[in-house]
């Protein structure tokens, strides 16, 4: 049975399949029994190839906020380098600072890529602020922009080798690829309700084995996101405290169907079709916000030609939700979330009525 049409094309939370949802109704288990052990068993074995490591990998009951959050407690004890181009990237900035670290700023401006250049240039100029750590936003979700995490994180290993690689990929995980090894990263986290097509509620996350030297040695890095009892709990399929299990029984079903119904590649290739036809459909009546030789595979982040209101308020009496801009974009762009489970003919049945009412 084909699962109902989506029409709903917001930049998270994203569309979930019907079967998915069902999932969240199974009846309750303890979350110390042996059914937890073994379902918690089957996500840890998926999730090690989707954030393609070998290392730890934990599910965490908070939105991605919450663990950006963690990563920084466990990983920063004085001070930390932002690197940031919209307003996603610049939440990490706020979290740091409230937590009372000594925190600079690399801003490569609204709807821009972080350059690597003027990242190596900052790590040089500065390389007596011996950095903990380096926050890099893999898909900035706001100006629809993708980082290079490979070779940010390349020139961070090369210029401050002591600091940790801190990396969100909330609106990238599931959409587009992600190599936590080879890019030699520390901490990664997403959220569930972007490309893995979850409801929110859960976010997971990989760790380093240098992350988790760095965690045991911080002597105040809290208890609900410790990233060390997460690590013991999860050498034994279990969590510290009680998590969201309706969430881990739709998680298990939802990486099964990523990784053996539709494959990680093809899950790929489906992301970079949809962000081709966005653009391709949209290109007489918006300009694309952001730098178009950095355009995300999972949202397009377009200025159009006429009221960015009048636009959705249209959409909307046609039964089309998407997204609206963000931040300091909020009234001059809107956002197309093509990221998740899509199918492609539901995102063209979009892109089609959107065509008639651009046509007025
Ligand atoms: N980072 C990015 C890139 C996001 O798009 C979002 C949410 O949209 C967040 C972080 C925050 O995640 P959450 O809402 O799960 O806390």
């Amino acid at each position: 049975m084909k699962d109902k049409r989506c029409t709903y094309f917001v930049p998270g939370p994203t569309w979930v399949r019907p079967a998915i949802l069902q999932e969240l109704t199974r009846p309750m288990i303890g979350h110390r029994s042996a059914e937890f052990r073994e379902l918690f068993g089957r996500i840890n074995a998926d999730l090690k190839p989707l954030f393609a490591t070998a290392q730890d990998t934990f599910v965490v009951t908070a939105s991605g906020t919450g663990v950006m959050q963690a990563a920084l407690e466990n990983c920063v004890a004085r001070r930390v380098l932002v690197t940031t181009c919209g307003a996603f990237s610049e939440r990490w900035y706020n979290i740091a600072e409230s937590l009372g670290y000594e925190v600079d700023r690399l801003d490569a401006g609204w709807g821009n890529a972080v350059a690597p250049e003027e990242l190596g240039d900052h790590l040089a100029r500065h390389h007596r602020a011996h950095y903990d750590a380096v926050t890099i936003t893999h898909n900035e979700t706001s100006t629809g922009v993708t980082n290079d995490v490979a070779r940010l994180a390349q020139v961070v290993r090369d210029e401050a080798p002591d600091a940790l690689v801190l990396v969100d990929a909330v609106s990238s995980l599931g959409g587009i690829p992600v190599k936590f090894d080879e890019w030699n990263l520390d901490v990664c986290l997403a959220s569930v309700q972007k490309c893995i097509a979850l409801p929110p509620g859960i976010t997971v996350t990989a760790v380093s084995q240098n992350a988790l030297t760095r965690a045991k040695k911080h002597p105040y890095r809290g208890t609900y996101f410790d990233f060390i009892s997460y690590k013991e709990k999860a050498d034994d399929n279990s969590v510290p405290s009680t998590p969201s299990i309706p969430h881990f029984y739709a998680l298990a079903a939802q990486l099964d169907h990523i990784m053996r119904g539709e494959g990680l590649e093809a899950r790929f290739e489906r992301h970079r079709r949809m962000r081709e036809i966005t653009q391709e459909q949209t290109a007489r009546f918006a300009k694309l916000a952001g730098d178009p030789q950095h355009a995300s595979a999972t949202v397009t982040t377009l200025t159009p030609a006429m009221s960015a209101e009048k636009l959705r308020a249209d959409m909307k009496a046609r039964g089309y939700t998407r997204g609206g801009g963000y931040g300091q974009w909020k009234d001059t762009t809107f956002r197309i979330g093509h990221m998740g489970d899509i199918p492609i003919e539901d995102l063209q049945a979009m892109l089609d009525a959107l065509a008639e009412v651009t046509r007025g």
